[in-house]
């Protein structure tokens, strides 16, 4: 498809709610130019005439023309102006393609914090509702869960406090590679990434060491941890015992308010594992099987079974962990509705804490897709329905939601919690309520200025190679969030 664009480069808003309704369409963008012989076009136009200006939409799809042209008095208002054309171009293809994308045309990632913000400024749930139905044309089930959610952060955000942080320890390395998988984790099968394991700890442990040190001369306080990946629990139980080791000699923990271990993969966990990050103070891990069938374990390249999932959350369960997350993925090639639910209900019976319900992303699902001529059914929004309604009836709240661009049927993925045990640093991760510094590759440092809302990222390098050659170089960059810190 073409879009056009005459008198304004609203090219951001326009292409995503195009996508919206055209997931795998590719796009030609032309700038102060119409199209020419295009089979599919957009024109996005803002033009000046006698009484003002006037904003028009122009579709051609598949044959069918549709335009909607509104005249505006006044100067120009890139926002306002933005949001009209969106919300025409939103109406249009909701009549030409026959979808109603149930978060209307709100296509950010994260619909909570809009609701966070209209409930600082003391709206009501039905304002929230009105405000956000009549400018992004947002469903009441997904008003629903965005309320509920927001409504179960609000103690986790209120206790707050400005000088705290969290720290995200990246641990980019797995047992072999997920067929979904787009994150840039290195499978250990390869000899290459499994021999930069050891060097790369050795680095993290000095990262750690190095953030420790600006943390105490900012006078910043340690609120929550996170190590994640990958598979952290890919690690040797030597070296887990290295990092965890590490981060007690730099950071005081015992006032911390919660400390995650993403052990992630089942066929990585082992006994021993589970209690050195126990021993070494995790309050929180996550075992994640994605899905409790066998067969699509099998599809998607994974190397355990749905059995080694549950043992491998007994035992947790039986060496004392009483907070345990469990992840699902709604979506992936050959599952089926049915597929899903038992993996829902299987999860619901282990009775975990916690369990996130995650959506394929659509580039990943249609290759992944054409590969398994086998599958036969995908309603990935029934799945994420039955799975949302089954949490809820079955006593779990939502409490960190966020999209992904791209995802299939434009859904979310949400984090569902038992009263209590919602995970804090993915609320205040999702929500950007808090400075995160991240040690390892592909780390994210997020600095958030608490009264401004001002945002900076220092980016780590993404590869462990790069992360270690490099380290020294990496170090110096981020020195710059000792100038963000002190303002
Ligand atoms: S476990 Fe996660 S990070 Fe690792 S390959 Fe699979 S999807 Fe990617």
């Amino acid at each position: 498809m073409v879009i056009s664009f005459i008198g304004n480069d609203f090219k951001y808003e326009i292409e995503a709610v195009t996508k919206l309704f055209l997931p795998l369409q590719s796009f030609e963008f032309l700038f102060e130019e119409m199209p020419v012989n295009a089979e599919n076009f957009c024109i996005i136009k803002r033009e000046k005439n006698t009484d003002g200006y006037i904003l028009s939409v122009n579709v051609l799809l598949n044959g069918e023309k549709r335009e909607i042209s509104q005249n505006e008095n006044g100067g120009f208002s890139d926002e306002k102006d933005e949001t009209i054309l969106c919300q025409n171009l939103f109406k249009i293809l909701q009549e030409l393609t026959g979808i109603t994308p149930p978060w209307g045309c709100l296509t950010g990632i994260r619909p909570v914090k809009k609701v966070n913000k209209l409930l600082d400024e003391g709206k009501t749930k039905k304002e929230i509702f009105g405000i956000l139905k009549e400018k992004y044309f947002v469903s009441d089930e997904k008003l629903e869960l965005a309320f509920k959610t927001a409504c179960a952060q609000s103690k986790a955000l209120k206790m707050l406090d400005k000088r705290s942080f969290s720290l995200y320890i990246s641990i980019p390395f797995c047992p072999s590679r997920c067929s979904y998988c787009s994150f840039v984790s290195h499978s250990i099968e390869k000899p290459e990434a499994k021999k930069l394991i050891v060097p790369y700890v050795d680095k993290l442990c000095r990262e750690i060491e190095e953030i420790s040190l600006i943390a105490k001369q900012l006078e910043l306080r340690l609120d929550t941890i996170y190590i994640g990946g990958g598979t952290p629990s890919v690690l040797s139980a030597e070296l887990i015992e290295k990092l965890m080791v590490s981060v007690k000699k730099s950071f005081d923990i015992s006032k911390i308010h919660e400390y995650n271990v993403e052990a992630g993969r089942p066929d990585t966990i082992t006994e021993k594992k589970l209690e050195i990050i126990r021993d070494l103070g995790a309050t929180r891990i996550s075992v994640n099987p994605q899905t409790m069938n066998d067969s699509v374990l099998a599809a998607i390249g994974r190397k355990h079974s749905a059995k080694d999932a549950e043992e491998a959350f007994y035992a947790a369960r039986k060496l004392g962990f009483d907070n345990i997350n469990m992840d699902t993925i709604a979506g992936l090639p050959t599952d089926t509705l049915k597929g899903f639910e038992h993996t829902i209900e299987t999860l619901c019976k282990l009775d975990p804490e916690s369990i996130t319900i995650h959506t394929l992303t659509v580039k990943r699902a249609s290759r992944l897709f054409s590969e398994h001529e086998e599958r036969t059914e995908n309603n990935i929004g029934d799945m994420v329905s039955f799975g949302q309604k089954k949490l809820l009836d079955t006593g779990y709240i939502p409490y960190y939601l966020y999209r992904q661009k791209n995802t299939v049927e434009n859904l979310e993925n949400v984090g569902f919690a038992k009263k209590g045990r919602e995970c804090l640093y993915n609320i205040y991760i999702m929500e950007e309520a808090q400075t995160i510094l991240a040690a390892g590759a592909a780390g994210s440092t997020k600095l958030v200025d608490t009264e401004t809302g001002k945002i900076e990222r220092i980016f780590n390098y993404k590869y462990p190679y790069e992360y270690i050659s490099r380290y020294e170089k990496m170090m110096e960059k981020k020195q710059a969030l000792r100038n963000f810190l002190t303002g």
